[in-house]
């Protein structure tokens, strides 16, 4: 293997390092940062995410609190409680698991949110913010990812980059953000005639689709960087990312892993959010 790796676990347990001695800093000026997750329903993989969320707090001194509902929960009754959370001084950011159940309108579950405790960075003030490059909570996995291609001191300006995806919560933002820092963006999607054609220009190369090594050797040029955001699951009950590991990595200048590349960096760009959101209740500038 040729690539560089880049490490989602050791940069995230670095910024969490971080993260803690602020949390601890507010804590001594009277303030503990709060997150509130809500989360409904039953969905397995829903409930593991809820879990690292929460110990990942704890594990860096954030105080969260979670909300558990059943599936068949009146969304009335879950909205009541954002409202509620929303009034709450003691709490700094608010998230709610997706997917919900069916009789939830996810959209206007999320708008309930207050823009300044949207943490998840999904409301569509922050969105709009994002856009014309204001200062906004940036959604998680983006903003992990461009802590990753930062730590692995990749240069933006004016770098070819391409993104394959382009939901609301991955694909978009990241490809705002990698524009706001100077790199010209091409957004590829299901619809996208000749993929190849795309991936094989860019310098900085993005992968957040869903399936399994779609991105192979042959896509990528020689000396890219490259960010897998897929997690996909083998019959055999492995984890894999959109690209092709073991073949682009001998092709690539540098990769990041799954698991241990963008997971990890998510759920520590949530805790930055939430902290940040505290600091700025506790009248701590971050202008
Ligand atoms: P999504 O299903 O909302 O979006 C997938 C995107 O891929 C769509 O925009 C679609 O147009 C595009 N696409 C589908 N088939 C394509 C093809 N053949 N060629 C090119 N583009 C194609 O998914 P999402 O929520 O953006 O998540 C994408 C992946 O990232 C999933 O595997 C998800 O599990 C993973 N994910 C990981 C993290 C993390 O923390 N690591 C966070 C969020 C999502």
């Amino acid at each position: 293997m040729s690539a560089k790796i880049i490490d989602g676990n050791a940069l995230a347990q670095r910024v969490r390092a971080e993260l803690k001695q602020r949390a601890d800093h507010l804590g001594a000026r009277g303030t503990q940062a709060c997150l509130a997750v809500i989360l409904v329903g039953e969905d397995p993989a829903s409930h593991v995410y809820v879990r690292n969320k929460v110990r990942a707090c704890e594990q860096a001194g954030l105080k969260s609190l979670k909300f558990q509902y059943p599936a068949d929960v009146a969304p009335q009754t879950v909205l009541d409680q954002i409202d509620a959370l929303n009034r709450d001084p003691a709490v700094h950011g608010i998230l709610v698991q997706l997917p919900l159940p069916p009789q939830f309108d996810s959209t206007s579950v999320l708008e309930a949110i207050s823009p300044a405790k949207d943490v998840d960075g999904f409301h569509a003030m922050n969105v709009g913010a994002l856009v014309q490059g204001r200062r906004a909570f940036v959604a998680c996995t983006p903003a992990g990812c461009m802590e990753m291609l930062k730590s692995a001191g990749v240069a933006l300006k004016g770098a070819e980059a391409v993104v394959i995806g382009r939901s609301n919560i991955v694909g978009k933002p990241l490809a705002l953000l990698l524009m706001h820092a100077g790199a010209t963006v091409t957004i590829c999607h299901s619809q996208t005639r000749d993929l190849a054609a795309h991936t094989r220009r860019a310098d900085i190369l993005i992968a957040a689709v869903g399936r399994a090594r779609m991105v192979s050797a042959d896509m990528v040029k020689p000396g890219a960087v490259v960010i897998d955001v897929g997690i996909n699951r083998l019959p055999d009950g492995k984890l894999c990312g959109d690209v092709d590991f073991d073949a682009v990595a001998e092709v690539a200048g540098a990769i990041s892993p799954v698991p241990g590349g963008v997971g990890p960096m998510t759920i520590t760009m949530l805790l930055a959010n939430t902290l940040e959101s505290a600091e700025r209740a506790a009248g701590m500038s971050h202008d």
